[in-house]
């Protein structure tokens, strides 16, 4: 039946978000309702099952820390969890604080719309349900909507088609298969490994190499997780202060060309060999100065090459158009050895572009690729994707849709103008996905839920982020953005994945530590930018 209630909060997502948001709020003594488009809990981990996918992150880093008895009882068994074991993970922490039953799954919310008579949120759904929350928080994900499909002819194709992002529950068997692969992006870098294992051929089709980091993934280092237990606040502490919340990269001010090219060559392979996103640490200025990049970028491509036997493959797998952690690193396990086998193909569709997929094959310029199956691995409309595909409307009917057109804008990546009592979790503004996303998904909620209470406590209406405060904010992430070298990638943080989409900067790269002592800064002065309403 149709839900016409009121409640205090309504979130939308049951993400790692929604979740924390949902135990945080109910804290408070206040009702909730949770909508969840999903069967289940776990948001990416719940909707991206394909065969590989894993963290980037080391396990104990990306995990919840706002429970020490969760953090100390449960154990990872892998270096980087792997997607089965993260969506146990979540499903655990759902059970453990009884979160189930304030979400309503398979529920998507069509509209958010603020009566500015009553003050408060009237959410509807694709359930009929029309409810009313003096608060709305938006745990949509920034990675929860795949762009739409803009392969030509990928409609007449007459086998599965498989989206990384929409993978089948039941998983799926390519023993004996011709498969082809749309895309080298982090899911495909991560998915081609395995399903290369099982397919009798597969095709890649790659527009753009990426910098891939090794994992050198293993069971769970035994000393390293009794040494993070022993000092998890430390730990913890140490994630909250980092520039991109994660401890395994490292802040430093010695710059790439300080240092002579023996020493640097050394510190390069250290942090190969430790693996993951410590090279990104190695040198204060790898984001900020080409030269400096330039340096890790080809210690990486020297790396990549020696990884690959036939060098005309190799030549093809180098990145060259973009500096190296412009677009997120991928982490992977085996990708460029993927392609020493004999039943790999790579080609390069900047050569010979695909024409369009027929009813059993991929027509390119000069060849056809006759195939079984077909993985879209394309990506995402990110950001800014869940959010424009609801309706959501501010003071005087006012669209976020509308108010964005030309780029997101708010205040901190958690409120906008005109849009009261209204919050983003991890929204474009705010570091998010150039972080470890754990420490900044619960660094929003901490702040939001704090907020919820002052405005509570002081029996307002509700809070809002004055114009000027976001104008201020948003030419500030502008600012940091352009001083560094990521606007130079067409990556999904500059919305260039995605035709038609402004080209702009979306996340906030001032550094995590520093943001979060921005916000705590702002909630410590009263909330400072925000206007509170009277009841
Ligand atoms: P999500 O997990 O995306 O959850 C949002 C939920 O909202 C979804 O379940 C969705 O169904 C629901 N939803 C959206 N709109 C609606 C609606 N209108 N109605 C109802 N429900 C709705 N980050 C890292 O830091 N490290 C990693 O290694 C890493 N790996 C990733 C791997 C993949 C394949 C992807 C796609 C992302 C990865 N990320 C990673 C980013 C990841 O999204 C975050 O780490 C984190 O899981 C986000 O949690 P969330 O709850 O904010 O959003
Ligand atoms: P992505 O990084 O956007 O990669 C999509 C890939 O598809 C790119 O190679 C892209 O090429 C290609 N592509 C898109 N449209 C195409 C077209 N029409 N024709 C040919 N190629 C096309 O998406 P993703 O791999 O899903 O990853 C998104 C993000 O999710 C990551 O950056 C990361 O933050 C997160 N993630 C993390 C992990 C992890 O390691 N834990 C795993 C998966 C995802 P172009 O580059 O030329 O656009």
């Amino acid at each position: 039946m149709a839900d016409t209630s009121s409640y205090d909060v309504v979130i939308i997502g049951a993400g790692f978000s929604g979740l924390y948001m949902l135990h945080k709020v109910r804290a408070q003594g206040l009702t909730a309702r949770v909508y969840e488009a999903g069967e289940g809990v776990g948001g990416t981990w719940y909707w991206n099952r394909y065969p590989g996918a894993r963290v980037d992150i080391e396990s104990q880093e990306y995990s919840y820390s706002f429970d020490e008895k969760l953090e100390l009882e449960w154990e990872w068994s892998e270096r980087y969890a792997s997607q089965p074991e993260l969506l146990k993970y979540v499903n655990h922490v759902a059970d453990r604080f009884d979160l189930r039953r304030d979400i309503q799954f398979k529920t998507k919310v069509l509209s958010t719309i603020f009566d500015e008579a009553a003050k408060r949120w009237t959410v509807t759904t694709d359930h009929g349900d029309k409810v009313s929350a003096k608060f709305c928080v938006m745990a949509t994900g920034c990675l929860s909507v795949p762009k739409d499909v803009d392969v030509p002819g990928a409609d007449n194709f007459k086998g599965p088609v498989y989206r990384t992002s929409r993978w089948p529950h039941e998983g799926v068997d390519f023993t004996g298969m011709r498969v082809a692969v749309i895309g080298t992006g982090s899911s495909a870098i991560q998915s081609i490994p395995q399903i290369a294992k099982q397919a009798s051929q597969m095709t890649v089709f790659q527009r753009t190499p990426n910098f891939s980091l090794p994992a050198n993934n293993g069971p769970a280092n035994k000393d390293v997780v009794a040494d993070w237990k022993a000092n998890r606040a430390e730990r913890r502490e140490a994630q909250r202060n980092a520039p991109f919340a994660s401890v395994m990269i490292k802040e430093t001010d010695v710059t790439a060309l300080s240092v002579s090219e023996e020493d640097r060559r050394k510190m390069y392979e250290q942090c190969w060999d430790i693996g993951g996103f410590s090279l990104l640490g190695a040198y204060g200025d790898l984001i900020t100065d080409i030269a400096a990049n330039d340096t890790a970028a080809d210690f990486a491509r020297e790396k990549i090459r020696a990884l690959i036997k036939d060098p005309k493959v190799a030549d093809k797998l180098l990145p060259r158009n973009h500096p190296i952690a412009t677009k997120r690193p991928c982490v992977d396990i085996g990708y460029f050895e993927t392609y020493n086998r004999d039943n790999v193909e790579l080609v390069d569709v900047n050569e010979d572009p695909i024409v369009s997929i027929t009813a059993d094959s991929v027509k390119t310029r000069n060849a056809e690729y006759k195939i079984d199956a077909l993985v879209l691995a394309i990506g995402f409309d990110a950001m800014t994707g869940a959010l424009n595909a609801i309706d959501i409307r501010g003071r005087g009917g006012m669209s976020l849709k509308e108010k964005w057109h030309d780029g997101p804008r708010n205040y901190l990546g958690l409120m906008v103008a005109g849009f009261p009592n209204m919050f983003i979790v991890t929204g474009p503004g705010s570091p998010s996905v150039l972080t470890n996303m754990m420490v900044s998904i619960e660094q929003h909620v901490e702040w939001i839920s704090g907020c919820i209470a002052h405005v509570n406590e002081r029996q307002a209406s509700g809070i809002e982020a004055t114009e000027t405060a976001e104008d201020e904010w948003v030419l500030h992430v502008n600012e940091v953005g352009n001083t560094t070298l990521y606007p130079l990638a067409n990556s999904w943080y500059m919305g260039a994945n995605v035709p038609g989409k402004p080209r702009v900067f979306m996340p906030y790269i001032g550094g995590f530590g520093v943001y979060r002592q921005k916000c705590n800064e702002v909630a410590a002065n009263g909330y400072e930018g925000f206007e509170l309403s009277s009841a």
